[in-house]
């Protein structure tokens, strides 16, 4: 008999620190929900296109691109679907080849 209780507290005890586990870890996944949404860059809702009589080559939006959406191979080349519109590339082309354009 007093095993039998043994028995049923323990159960109790292992039903109330799952509960307590399935809390963190709801709690856990919405932490790294906040996280993600932080670290995301924003879409800037447009994205650059070269005008490539005005560009020279000289690759330093390639070098700036957050994303990694520019290619130089003579002109700068850009990936529309990886582009997020941030605009670094627009501000510092010194040959005013770039713009950003509305998707
Ligand atoms: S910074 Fe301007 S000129 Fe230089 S590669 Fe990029 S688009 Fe062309
Ligand atoms: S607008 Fe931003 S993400 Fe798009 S190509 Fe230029 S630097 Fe890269």
């Amino acid at each position: 008999m007093r095993q039998q209780n043994q028995k049923t507290a323990l159960q109790k005890q292992l039903g109330e620190l799952k509960q307590k586990v399935a809390g963190l870890q709801g709690g856990l996944s919405q932490v790294r929900k906040s996280i993600q949404e932080l670290t995301t860059v924003k879409p800037g809702g447009g994205y650059a296109v070269v005008d490539r009589i005005r560009c020279t080559g000289c690759g330093l939006c390639e070098q700036l691109c957050p994303v990694r959406a520019i290619k130089v191979t003579y002109v700068a080349n850009i990936d529309a679907q990886r582009c997020t519109g941030c605009g670094i590339c627009v501000q510092n082309c010194p040959h005013g080849a770039l713009s950003l354009r509305g998707r």
